[in-house]
């Protein structure tokens, strides 16, 4: 159940307001974009101007989500007016990839009118809850669940396209209903959903069935990096930023590929690495029962999930490596 009192003030802050900027977390995912796009249809047809934005352009694999071809990127320009900015699925502002800029003005002629009221809407345990007004409730598994319960408390009509977007947040961060967040509230919620429209069809075969070439011939290089480590408790994948380049591979193009490394029985903890850029190297971790993967992503400067986080290292690959691979052997107590 919401925190009703506090919802209450968010979604009489939403409504006030004379323009909204929704925006999500860098290599953005189906919850930060189903999220943001839901309330976007929800708050433009309650006549709040909206606007999402990111620092990146929608992923090709998002791109069949409704209202994703009115998505502002940042460097192409701006609205002219903005009084909320709300930030979806992460807990602070360099996440978003997007300039202080926007949280500090009100137009794009730099003169400020009065404070931009800021609202964190989010559902990750190490949340820490400093963002601006911050609704933070690891109970839901995605974003687009809690903005099912804002519309739900709001009033506000669930369209079939606000409904495929929230399907689309809710789907994805469950695995399609397979992770341990699967909750019976997220399977009545997701019923919800489909019986107010949502295209079920289009997310499956976009989130899930899709495998462009460049992925494939990404997930060759992964699988053949594979190691083992801890007496196999821990299950390791690599992308040097050679495969990266000469695949020529998106971001939103990895999806799933840690749960290739997590499957291989025995294993309690997945590592991915990949070298985004020479230099930088993203991690993914995912692990079973008890195993807290987010306390290591944590000391890395990054966030997410007990079972589901990830970071990303200011170092080349074979570095991150041995430095991740040490916090994850504390934690399985492997020497
Ligand atoms: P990923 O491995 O990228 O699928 O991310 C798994 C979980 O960890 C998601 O909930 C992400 O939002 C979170 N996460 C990944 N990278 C970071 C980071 N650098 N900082 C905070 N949270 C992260
Ligand atoms: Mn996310
Ligand atoms: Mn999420």
């Amino acid at each position: 159940m919401p925190n009703s009192t506090l919802l209450d003030t968010i979604i009489a802050r939403l409504c006030s307001a004379r323009g909204v900027l929704l925006v999500g977390h860098l290599a953005a995912d189906g919850d930060s974009l189903g999220a943001c796009l839901g309330l976007w249809h929800l708050l433009r047809a309650r006549g709040v101007p909206a606007y999402v934005v990111g620092a990146e352009k929608v992923p090709a694999r998002f791109s069949f989500l409704p209202g994703s071809g009115s998505v502002i990127v940042e460097s192409t320009g701006l609205p002219d007016y903005w009084d909320v900015v709300v930030v979806m699925d992460c807990g602070d502002w360099d996440r978003t990839g997007l300039s202080d800029a926007l949280l500090r003005r009100e137009d794009k002629n730099l003169q400020l009118r009065g404070e931009v009221t800021i609202i964190n809407i989010d559902h990750h345990q190490t949340n820490r809850g400093l963002l601006g007004m911050a609704w933070v409730d690891p109970s839901y598994a995605a974003v687009g669940q809690q903005v099912l319960a804002l519309a739900e408390q709001a009033d506000l009509r669930v369209t079939p396209d606000v409904a495929t977007c929230l399907y689309t947040a809710l789907a994805t961060d469950t695995g399609f209903f397979r992770h341990s967040n699967t909750t019976g509230a997220v399977l009545r919620d997701a019923a919800k959903l489909l019986e107010a429209g949502a295209d079920m069809r289009a997310v499956v075969e976009h989130c899930l069935q899709r495998k462009t070439l460049a992925e494939l011939c990404l997930l060759r290089g992964a699988l053949a990096s594979l190691t083992q480590e801890c007496d196999g408790r821990v299950t390791v994948m690599e992308i040097p930023f050679t495969v990266f380049t000469s695949c020529g591979v998106e971001e939103a193009e990895m999806e799933g590929m840690i749960d290739y490394a997590r499957a291989v029985p025995g294993t309690q903890i997945a590592v991915l690495l990949r070298a985004v850029q020479a230099g930088i190297t993203k991690v993914s971790f995912r692990s079973r029962g008890n195993n807290d993967v987010s306390v290591v992503a944590v000391s890395f400067g990054g966030g997410g999930h007990p079972n589901a986080a990830g970071c990303t290292l200011p170092l080349p690959i074979s570095d991150a490596r041995a430095a991740v691979l040490a916090a994850v052997r504390q934690v399985l107590a492997c020497g």
